[in-house]
């Protein structure tokens, strides 16, 4: 398989050769490398991609989970190619900024909105809003859970970094080189969907002085393909928080704008005094957006804690999202992906049962994985025991080889957009199917 997808991407190989005397990797951004060398995409349209070899895709990458409106959607275009015409920056507020703000507030039931460009800018954010309102320095977050690239939360993603890890509680464990110790140590994780260990280590932490200013999560884990909370684990975790005056982030810069109209606040019911937006919310512009409760945005009102960015708010990411959220990405527009989902899901699900493969199909919205393990998944160490990176690494392939995009990896999910049909979901059971029948043949 990896023989034949080299044979497919001639083009991507030259492009990797030129690439890489410029760029550092042949790429723009660490997470876009690939052995032996990366996809390069020329266009896109609705579900489907084309790569620069001209191989036609249908699109279950979508950007990261970021193109959930489809690519090149006419609506969005029109808004973006309007604004452009009138000027695409000012570091000045627009009335777009405004409606976007008042739309995210109706959805989350959170009254206050500041912009970013990205989802590390986000969290980033969110979580000096909370330092400041709490005047507290620790933060604790999920293990194996990913918020961005900035220090505060490159901390205990992977453990496979031994080489440093021996030198390091695994708790508080740099993701890479670089990362200062001094804020690593800052950071706690604990394990997701079990709030008593998180309170035990929360109480140990306020013995020790280091009572944690707030805790940050994906409400849905999404980046070890899916891990769902377990029924009453987000309510008791709300609870906690709440009795120890600890903030609750939300990250819901993958669950936000791909779970439901409302995120997982609407999905799970359960509202944290902040949340974090960014991928879908820009319709596939650099955007990204930070709401909270008016006690949370208290110090940023009173321009005591600073949130800045020459970018916040530019002009055509807003006219963007204000199309995005008014006209394409409407709660009808949900119902429609928890539609095209279970179809998905189900096609997998019985492609599993009709092979005794060991696996399950998972997911919310227009999110979900088939993932490769004879265990349910449930937190980061069950995941890292459990799910078969090489099967990973072999569905990539086949995938690749018959004409669906997938992101590389273990850690990542499908994402539908509402421009998926019933025929592309078939699709890709159609080839889960191929690639379970050759394993068990
Ligand atoms: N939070 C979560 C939950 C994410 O999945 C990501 C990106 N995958 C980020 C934050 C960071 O977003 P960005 O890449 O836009 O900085």
């Amino acid at each position: 398989e990896a023989r034949r997808l080299d044979e497919r991407t001639q083009g991507s190989r030259a492009f990797y050769e030129r690439a890489r005397r410029s760029l550092a990797g042949g790429v723009a951004s660490s997470y876009q490398t690939r052995d032996p060398w990366p996809i390069y995409l020329e266009r896109g349209k609705g579900a489907r991609v084309w790569d620069v070899d001209g191989n036609e895709l249908i699109d279950f990458h979508n950007g990261f989970g970021s193109m959930v409106q489809g690519h090149a959607h006419p609506t969005i275009t029109k808004a973006v190619n309007a604004r452009i015409e009138l000027g695409t920056h000012f570091a000045a507020p627009t009335e777009d900024a405004i409606v976007v703000g008042e739309e995210l507030a109706r959805r989350w039931g959170l009254p206050k909105w500041r912009y970013v460009n990205s989802g590390s800018e986000a969290t980033m954010d969110a979580i000096r809003i909370a330092r400041a309102a709490t005047g507290r320095d620790t933060i604790v977050k999920i293990f194996g859970s990913y918020h961005g690239h900035h220090d505060y939360v490159m901390v205990s993603i992977g453990v496979e970094y031994d080489r440093i890890g021996d030198r390091f509680d695994l708790a508080s464990l740099p993701y890479g080189l670089g990362i200062p110790r001094a804020v690593a140590e800052m950071t706690v994780a604990v394990p997701f969907n079990d709030a008593e260990a998180m309170e035990r280590r929360i109480e140990r932490l306020i013995e020790e002085g280091r009572a944690p200013a707030c805790v940050i999560m994906e409400a849905a884990m999404m980046n070890l393909g899916v891990v769902l909370p377990e029924p009453g684990y987000l309510e008791a975790v709300r609870e906690i928080t709440r009795r120890h005056g600890i903030l609750l982030i939300f990250d819901e810069v993958k669950t936000g704008l791909c779970i439901a109209a409302g995120g997982a606040v609407e999905r799970f019911g359960v509202r944290p005094d902040l949340v974090t937006l960014a991928k879908a919310l820009g319709g596939g512009l650099p955007s990204g957006a930070i709401g909270g409760t008016e006690e949370a945005f208290e110090l940023v009102e009173a321009g005591k804690v600073v949130q800045v960015g020459t970018y916040n708010g530019n002009p055509l990411s807003m006219a963007a999202a204000r199309a995005n959220l008014l006209e394409v990405l409407t709660p009808a527009a949900y119902a429609h992906l928890d539609t095209l989902n279970d179809r998905l899901m189900q096609g997998c699900q019985a492609v599993i049962e009709k092979f005794s493969f060991p696996g399950y199909a998972v997911g919310v919205g227009s999110k979900g994985c088939v993932t490769f393990s004879p265990e349910r998944i449930s937190d980061y160490a069950s995941f890292k025991a459990n799910q078969d990176a090489e099967l990973c690494e072999l569905a990539w392939l086949y995938n690749m080889n018959r004409g669906i995009f997938m992101t590389p990896g273990r850690e990542e999910e499908w994402t539908l957009s509402i421009t998926h049909t019933f025929a592309e979901c078939d699709r890709f059971v159609a080839v889960f199917e191929e690639l379970a029948h050759d394993l068990t043949a």
